[in-house]
């Protein structure tokens, strides 16, 4: 089944003002001059300049995107971001589940779990995280560590136009080191075939999967060749526009 590919700029906690809606109006420039037919793209800049960089998006057709998000509406979260003050910014897609919010921030899967509820109660588009790490990957544990993953949007009523899943080894985020073809490929296949067991194969079908790990323009275009590598999550990479857009050009 045809998928629209989905290209995602995560930036994590980089960029100036300045520099976010610089790099923002040259994703939108380079978008809208044709880059990407028939691929989405979205960038998730740091809370701080979602506003800025959703002006500079405006009239694009560049999704804007949030690294984060808490659970409840409003009250006394110190800190915390709530989906009505993303909807507010024009927010349309929000991860959850990022292995640094894992594994630095230590979000564990109840918390994880709840984020993601909230989003797609909010009707917005979710970007799940998933991925092992090294030492369960050389465990062999790979599978199983997703699979406990996914359980956490499982039981969710999803619009599936909404859901992604994105497949981010921990061991190739931002280290240089990508999963090879193949070895993304297998977890993918293993991602849809899971989804399909709780959901039936047109569901599984219609799900998007972005590969993330050091995904590059020259590594990109034989990931996403791959059949069920729906698009890709970019953090090192969608901090230069011009490298983003040919990651989001190979995709078609
Ligand atoms: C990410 O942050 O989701 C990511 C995949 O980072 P990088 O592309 O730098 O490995």
């Amino acid at each position: 089944m045809a998928r629209t590919p989905f290209i995602a700029g995560n930036w994590k906690m980089n960029t100036t003002k300045a520099t976010a809606v610089a790099l923002a109006r040259a994703v939108a420039g380079g978008s809208t001059s044709g880059v990407e037919i028939g691929v989405e793209i979205g960038v998730a800049p740091p809370f701080d300049y979602l506003d800025a960089v959703s002006q500079a998006l405006a009239g694009s057709n560049v999704k804007l995107g949030a690294q984060d998000v808490y659970f409840e509406n409003d009250g006394a979260f110190t800190g915390e971001i709530s989906l009505s003050m993303l909807k507010d910014l024009c927010v349309s897609f929000v991860l959850t589940g990022h292995s640094e919010r894992r594994h630095v921030l230590h979000e564990s899967p109840a918390l994880i779990a709840k984020k993601a509820k909230a989003v797609l109660d909010a009707g917005l588009t979710l970007v799940h995280c998933v991925g092992e790490k090294l030492d369960e990957r050389d465990a062999n544990k790979t599978l199983g560590v997703v699979k406990a993953q996914l359980d956490e949007i499982v039981a969710l009523p999803a619009d599936l136009g909404k859901l992604v899943i994105a497949y981010e080894p921990v061991w190739a985020i931002g280290t240089g080191r990508t999963a090879t073809d193949a070895q993304a490929q297998e977890v993918h296949a293993f991602i849809r075939g899971y989804w399909a067991t709780k959901f039936g194969k047109p569901a599984a079908d219609a799900v998007r999967i972005q590969y993330g790990g050091s995904v590059k323009p020259d590594n990109a275009k034989g990931l996403l060749a791959q059949p069920d590598i729906d698009g890709a999550l970019v953090g090192g990479a969608a901090l230069k526009a011009d490298g983003f857009l040919s990651i989001a050009a190979a995709a078609v």
